[in-house]
């Protein structure tokens, strides 16, 4: 993931990309540049990562129309980079900026390694209610509601495809 470079110019753009990283991941990511920078420049720069990321959630192909885009777990490699991007480019110097950007790209080059370890693959949307596990893929999390049942909105979805195959296999 290169965290440098023009943000692409179309945000719809974002749906032909397949690669997702786990939100997880880009938070840790920014929050590493954050803490790096100027204290100055810190609010600025989480505001746009808060900002970018909620867009990239809302406009997220993972997403279903009704779900809130703060239960997105991933977003496209595309969107990710434009989210770090902007964090990066609420720095107004340059010289700084480009500090900051190596310190990102060593980041994410973690991240994505942790990734491929399965470390942030795995990582769960923490929620405030105890742990159980998830109806569709077993995995334990933290539901965000007391009576979440998936970890997140993918295993929502695909628990009921194969609820309604099954049912059309039956009758
Ligand atoms: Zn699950």
């Amino acid at each position: 993931m290169t965290v440098t470079g023009k943000p692409p110019a179309d945000p719809d753009d974002v749906e032909l990309d397949s690669t997702y990283f786990p939100v997880s991941a880009i938070e840790h990511v920014a929050k590493e540049v954050i803490r790096a920078a100027l204290p100055v420049d810190r609010f600025a720069m989480w505001q746009a990562y808060t900002e970018t990321v909620r867009d990239a959630a809302e406009h997220s192909a993972d997403r279903m129309p009704w779900d809130p885009p703060e239960e997105v777990t991933r977003i496209t490699a595309r969107s990710a980079r434009r989210v770090l991007t902007a964090v990066l480019t609420a720095i107004p110097d340059e010289e700084e900026q480009a500090r900051l950007a190596k310190i990102g790209e060593r980041e994410a080059e973690k991240a994505e390694q942790a990734q491929a370890d399965g470390e942030h693959g795995t990582a769960v949307p923490a929620g405030r209610y105890p742990p159980r596990r998830c109806r569709q893929c077993g995995k334990p999390f933290r539901p965000r509601r007391p009576n979440g049942l998936y970890c997140r909105p993918a295993c929502r979805q695909a628990f009921w495809k194969l609820a309604q195959r099954a049912k059309a296999q039956a009758g």
